[in-house]
């Protein structure tokens, strides 16, 4: 028997509303047992480990991650993007399908299962497209692919324009029961932007991607919701008015839901005009951030720095209040990263021509905590919940939940941990992170999935 007794943690389980330090065995890939009993029923030749001081949740899930496999693994693999996220907590990924070749067939989704099976270090789910060659033109076999299993469709990386053809998607995919993710984007309004329109990208020169641009799909989409009667999820929200939209359609009833970055609820446009002038802005505004970092040396960077590039853009200080309000009111009931892959030579060029995202599967939960919990706007137990059983709901996952019989999939962290990110260190295959030399507070020291050790923090718990 294969058994592994986690002791003394304070094991916090949203969706049992469970919060207590307590014993946790998992037996055979399965938890087992919880509470005094965990103890008693565990076997001789049970593992253990000491975690009392530290938080034992279910494994994390990140519904938007971009494994960059097939096609394109100069900047990630599917080892080392699954090795990422093992190391940021998270125990269950959804890689989105915006590959090459795209995911928007039966016999791609069935090439990535296998090498998910034989390379992934955490369970990873599959998002296929919502159109061929997410060209936003014709709709793909979704038939197939949800029988190929896949967990949602998207064309994220790009927007449906057509609305009549979106409205379709929405009719198939109620048909076979599939959520649809829509990265919210109107290209006519946006055009070529690079960053947020307003303020900083007059004074950069840089064209703007407007706050309207997301607005106008996430409204479309509300639309669509109810003339359909299908599930739209509406990715990355980046603007205080798609948090308005997204809790006026919530509030009648509709059925559609949003997922917030780390990245847009802690930074802000003025990031790209480099950090002087941001921590000006931070410190002026007395913010939850500067307050985090105030007693370290803020980390520093130039003015058009394109690791802070990523689409949709980071927007203005009401904005990222805005994404805030919307995760603690459960409008944006779901916190992902968004992991965006880059090699340096494609991100080190000009502003104007870098590729748009960052990398983001460890410096995630670190922010989150920041963010929500140490500045005291959400619980330890609601800020988990968005990354459990909200994302489980959504995708129909049996994951999210220490009940007894549940997969054994575990996250072990410390909320207090001091640390500083080196980009150095990840083991993703990409440094395009924003975050390097940043002091964060709170860490994974320990994931586990299907009952065994997908990632230990060697100066933690290594040998115990
Ligand atoms: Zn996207």
């Amino acid at each position: 028997m294969d058994s592994l007794l986690l002791t003394g943690g304070r094991v916090i389980d949203p969706a049992n509303r469970f919060d207590s330090v307590s014993d946790l065995l998992i037996t055979n890939g399965k938890i087992s047992a919880i509470g005094h009993d965990a103890a008693k029923k565990a076997s001789q030749e049970t593992e253990r480990m000491d975690v009392s001081r530290l938080v034992v949740c279910p494994g994390l899930i990140d519904l938007h991650v971009h494994l960059r496999e097939p096609g394109q693994t100069a900047k990630e693999t599917i080892a080392t993007g699954t090795a990422a996220a093992a190391r940021g907590g998270f125990t269950s990924i959804v890689c989105m399908p915006n590959t090459s070749p795209a995911i928007d067939n039966s016999g791609t989704v069935a090439l990535i299962g296998e090498r998910a099976a034989q390379h992934g270090a955490v369970n990873v789910y599959i998002a296929g497209a919502i159109t061929k060659n997410i060209a936003g033109e014709e709709l793909a076999p979704i038939g197939s692919l949800k029988r190929a299993g896949v967990v949602a469709i998207s064309d994220d990386g790009h927007c449906i324009q057509n609305n009549e053809l979106m409205r379709r998607a929405l009719e198939y995919a109620k048909m076979f029961d599939l959520p649809v993710m829509d990265h919210c984007q109107d290209y006519a309004l946006v055009t070529d932007g690079v960053m947020h329109e307003g303020y900083w990208s007059t004074a950069l020169g840089l064209r703007g991607w407007p706050a309207a641009g997301e607005e106008m799909i996430v409204a479309r989409n509300t639309l669509l919701a109810e003339v359909t009667g299908a599930h739209v999820h509406c990715q990355h929200i980046s603007a205080a008015g798609s948090v308005r939209l997204l809790r006026e359609a919530k509030k009648r009833g509709l059925p559609i839901s949003g997922e917030a970055c780390p990245h847009h609820f802690t930074l802000t446009d003025a990031a790209i005009a480099g950090s002087e002038k941001f921590w000006r802005e931070e410190s002026k505004a007395n913010t939850s951030l500067h307050a985090a970092v105030a007693n370290h040396q803020l980390p520093s960077w130039p003015a058009y720095d394109t690791n802070f590039k990523m689409n949709p853009p980071l927007r203005t200080a009401a904005d990222r209040d805005a994404i805030l309000e919307g995760v603690i009111d459960g409008t944006l009931e779901i916190i992902c990263s968004d992991h965006a892959p880059h090699c340096d030579y494609e991100k080190e060029v000009e502003f104007d021509y870098a590729p748009f995202g960052i990398t983001g599967l460890e410096t995630e939960l670190a922010l989150s905590l920041m963010q929500l919990y140490h500045s005291r706007r959400l619980s330890l137990s609601e800020l988990i919940s968005r990354f459990t059983v909200a994302p489980a709901r959504l995708l129909r996952l049996q994951k999210g939940t220490l009940s007894i019989g549940a997969d054994g999939d575990v996250t072990i962290f410390d909320p207090a941990r001091e640390w500083v990110f080196d980009k150095s260190a990840t083991a993703s295959k990409s440094v395009n992170s924003p975050l390097h030399g940043w002091p964060l507070k709170g860490k994974a020291v320990a994931t586990i999935v299907k009952g065994k050790k997908a990632w230990v923090e060697q100066t933690d718990l290594a040998g115990v």
